[in-house]
């Protein structure tokens, strides 16, 4: 299935060097939750600006790709991170919003917990989906084999 790179309620910004230096600061959460041993897959980062004005960030369930704004690189560090990691629990695991969460409530909290806190609730996420996605993949797998098989 081919992804597709655009929303229609975002507008994707050129490469211009300072894109690319938004774009890399986003790319640095993911480097650093790597480099705490988490293991993800490859996220598409688009940059750019938000058509629907309230709205932080997009993300497609399952799709491996974000759309951060440029309002919410600029965002307190708090706050750009709690942004990410939101976006990465729905591309990633596929999770939607739950009001309960400090992270995956539809409404950005007006005051955001700390990165190590945040961390913890990304960590809950990560143990209790990141299997079930593992176990999806080799259904695929075994999928294409018997495909092949035939
Ligand atoms: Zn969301």
């Amino acid at each position: 299935m081919r992804k597709s790179k655009t929303i229609k309620e975002f507008k994707n910004f050129k490469m211009t060097p300072e894109v690319f230096k938004h774009r890399k600061k986003v790319i640095n959460v993911l480097y650093e939750l790597k480099n705490m041993g988490y293991s993800l897959p490859r996220i598409d980062v688009r940059i750019g600006h938000s058509n629907e004005c309230n709205t932080l960030a997009f993300a497609k369930l399952n799709q491996n790709i974000i759309w951060i704004s440029e309002r919410a690189i600029e965002q307190t560090e708090n706050k750009f991170y709690h942004t990410v990691l939101h976006e990465l629990i729905h591309t990633i695991y596929g999770c939607e919003h739950d009001e309960k969460c400090h992270i995956m409530s539809t409404y950005q909290p007006k005051v955001v917990y700390s990165k190590s806190k945040l961390l913890k609730i990304f960590k809950n996420y990560y143990n209790k989906y990141n299997n079930i996605t593992t176990k999806q993949l080799e259904v695929a797998w075994n999928l294409i084999a018997d495909k092949v098989i035939i």
